[in-house]
């Protein structure tokens, strides 16, 4: 199985808390308007890479946790959820998962919930514009909501993931659920 990749970056702190890889895949067929990272757009972007490739590079650190991003990975989330399946089984590294999609569509599709549930923490919606704000924490624009997934499919309601266990003297905005 194979994933489009665009790249991989090591130790990265924007991706969420701590030291994390992050994953970078092609295709996003989103498309917001302001976008950080256009050049991801394509589907055809980057190179198809295994991902038992992609996994050997994650597990070579031994410290950092793990952020897929793009792109929006859960246009490959069959691919991505294998991905994640491994990582847990091989390590006790924390997902975390940026898309453009919503929590609530997510849940409603099988393929995309299969990546849902091998998510620790996700990161959802689109990138709007008019509600950028530059002192949010993890995210671009204040509809973005920062999803605790296993908490949430417990208790079945979005539950927001509580950033100040990983970050006390950070200064984090509110999160609107
Ligand atoms: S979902 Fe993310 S990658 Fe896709 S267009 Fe929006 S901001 Fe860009």
């Amino acid at each position: 199985m194979e994933i489009r990749l665009l790249s991989i970056l090591h130790d990265t702190t924007v991706d969420g808390p701590g030291l994390r890889t992050s994953v970078y895949c092609a295709g996003c067929a989103h498309q917001c308007p302001g976008c950080h990272n256009p050049q991801s757009w394509p589907f055809d972007a980057g190179r198809p890479t295994p991902i038992k490739d992609i996994l050997d590079e994650i597990l070579s650190d031994p410290f950092a946790d793990v952020t897929f991003t793009g792109g929006d990975p859960f246009y490959q989330a069959e691919a991505f959820a294998a991905l994640a399946r491994l990582i847990h089984t091989h390590s006790q590294k924390t997902i975390w998962c940026y898309t453009g999609f919503h929590y609530e569509q997510i849940l409603a599709h099988p393929t995309l919930k299969a990546l849902l549930q091998e998510t620790d923490v996700l990161v959802d919606g689109p990138f709007v514009a008019s509600l950028k704000d530059e002192s949010l924490v993890f995210r671009g624009s204040s509809n973005q909501r920062i999803i605790d997934v296993r908490e949430s499919l417990l208790q079945e309601t979005i539950i927001p993931h509580d950033l100040h266990i990983f970050s006390p003297f950070m200064k984090i905005s509110s999160q609107k659920v």
